[in-house]
């Protein structure tokens, strides 16, 4: 086989045109809102401040380079909140949980609106989402969703397919029956974040990168300050914090998020592989695993696969194998040719990964510290492309001192599930973890798992922590 070319930014990146330099932070500034972290999160709610601020009093601080994080490297499912909508009348109760879920889709379409408007050309495509069951075990995936968007009285949002009408879609040989969501799309997520990016610069967002937040404080006289490594300080009314799975490493959201991985392949352009599958409609498509297998097309034929089944980190630890998993990307690679045996003998040309921010009940976390003026967003849970903008919208509300909160603020209460301290936590996920992964290879194998793989590998529920979707 040949090598594949593993790192961890990966091909999106490369593939988008190079971003113009901005500058470090080299002085102490004052802002109305500070903005910590550049990606999605980070930069669409710079993005809806331009509604209600001047440009000059945005700062936002980006210890890399915006959307060089998962925001760029991500497999490019730009979905909305449907699937979660068992979960969400669960906490909201009908009414709002829709009001939520249909806000989430307005974000997928605002995200197309914004490309078309600012010629990001980031490949944005709504063709929809498939969860297609790969093994009996799989086939009830999704099937809570269809029921409950069918109680509230919208059966057109989230639809069952037939085995034979999954087929006519993509036709791999494992694929069983489906749902299909049909008001997500596809990005190239390297270009959006490169051109929204691009965008909040032209507009004057002061951006500052290779700029990290080391230290952020309730400041004298109200407000925060924010402190960067090289001993700069940052003043204002409010600060948005959007670091992603770095909020494991804040002790104030620690206790509320684990860290795993997910990483993606791609293939050469593989033209005659889409025409065999008759896959040639552009949708996204997941199995039903917990560690759930997600793949794509592109324009220009390729197939872009990726795997949620990656290590836990420890603590706040996003380097190492978090990024690049030469085990995972093997497994990825087998994983591959189960589902579609027509790519033996296909190049894989780039492989890579990157942190999950994953949330005990897989719903994101969005809010306010108790103790001093700083706004949150984390937890989307390798479902974070549409729902960032959606939470942006609320974060800028909160840093303008709108709102007091909206259903995405009600979500999470003092009863949530604690993810415990390491080294329990990491030693507790990568226990469970090794249990889905030979549950689901067994289910798939079509053999039976043990009750003792089967109780271990189910024992987060027990603690009310969520596993997959
Ligand atoms: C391999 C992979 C595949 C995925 N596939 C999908 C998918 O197909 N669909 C989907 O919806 N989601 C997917 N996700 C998840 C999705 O990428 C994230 O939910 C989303 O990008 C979150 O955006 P964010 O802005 O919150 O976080 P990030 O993109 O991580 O941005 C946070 C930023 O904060 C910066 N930062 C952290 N600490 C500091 C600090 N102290 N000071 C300054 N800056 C700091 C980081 O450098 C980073 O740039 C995937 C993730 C991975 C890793």
């Amino acid at each position: 086989m040949h090598e594949i070319r593993h790192s961890a930014h990966g091909y999106w990146l490369e593939e988008a045109p190079a971003p113009e330099p901005l500058p470090r932070l080299t002085e102490d500034l004052a802002a109305e809102v500070v903005i910590i972290g550049g990606g999605y999160t980070g930069m669409w709610t710079a993005w809806h401040l331009l509604d209600r601020l001047a440009p000059s009093s945005i700062v936002l601080l980006e210890a890399s380079i915006c959307g060089h994080g998962p925001s760029g490297r991500n497999g490019g499912f730009c979905e909305t909140l449907w699937l979660n909508l068992p979960s969400l009348r669960e906490r909201l109760g009908d009414e709002r949980a829709l009001r939520l879920v249909l806000r989430s889709v307005e974000s997928v379409e605002a995200i197309g609106a914004f490309c078309e408007e600012h010629g990001v050309d980031a490949w944005y495509r709504r063709r929809g989402t498939i969860t297609a069951s790969a093994a009996p075990a799989q086939d009830d995936a999704g099937r809570d969703a269809v029921a409950a968007a069918a109680a509230l009285g919208v059966p057109e949002r989230v639809v069952a397919l037939s085995p034979e009408e999954v087929r006519r879609r993509c036709a791999s040989p494992v694929f069983r029956g489906g749902v299909y969501v049909p008001d997500e799309a596809t990005v190239q997520p390297a270009r959006l974040a490169l051109g929204l990016r691009r965008v909040l610069a032209e507009r004057g967002v002061r951006i500052f990168e290779h700029t990290r937040a080391r230290r952020l404080a309730p400041a004298a006289g109200g407000g925060v300050a924010v402190t960067t490594a090289d001993g700069r300080t940052v003043r204002a009314g409010r600060a948005v914090l959007a670091i992603n799975a770095a909020a494991r490493g804040f002790r104030p959201l620690r206790g509320r998020l684990a860290v795993t991985s997910s990483h993606v392949l791609i293939t050469e352009p593989v033209p005659d592989v889409l025409e065999q599958l008759g896959w040639t409609g552009g949708e996204n498509i997941t199995d039903g695993r917990t560690f759930v297998h997600y793949f794509r097309t592109t324009p220009d034929k390729r197939i872009a696969f990726g795997w949620g089944g990656g290590r836990i980190a420890w603590g706040a630890r996003l380097g190492g194998r978090t990024e690049v998993d030469p085990d995972v990307v093997r497994a990825t690679h087998r994983h591959l040719l189960r589902v579609f045996p027509q790519l033996e003998g296909r190049r894989i040309e780039h492989a890579w990964g990157g942190p999950i921010d994953v949330s005990p009940s897989h719903l994101p976390q969005v809010g306010t510290l108790p103790e001093a003026p700083v706004h949150y967003a984390f937890g989307f849970t390798g479902n974070g492309v549409g729902p960032s903008h959606l939470a942006a919208r609320t974060l800028a509300a909160l840093a303008t001192g709108e709102t007091a909160g909206d259903e995405l603020t009600a979500l999470h209460g003092d009863r949530d599930a604690k993810v415990p301290p390491e080294p329990l936590a990491w030693a507790g996920g990568s226990l469970v973890r090794l249990a889905n992964l030979r549950k689901e290879e067994l289910e798939e194998q079509g053999r039976v798992p043990s009750p003792g793989l089967r109780a271990i590998a189910g024992a987060p529920r027990m603690l009310g922590i969520h596993l997959g979707r």
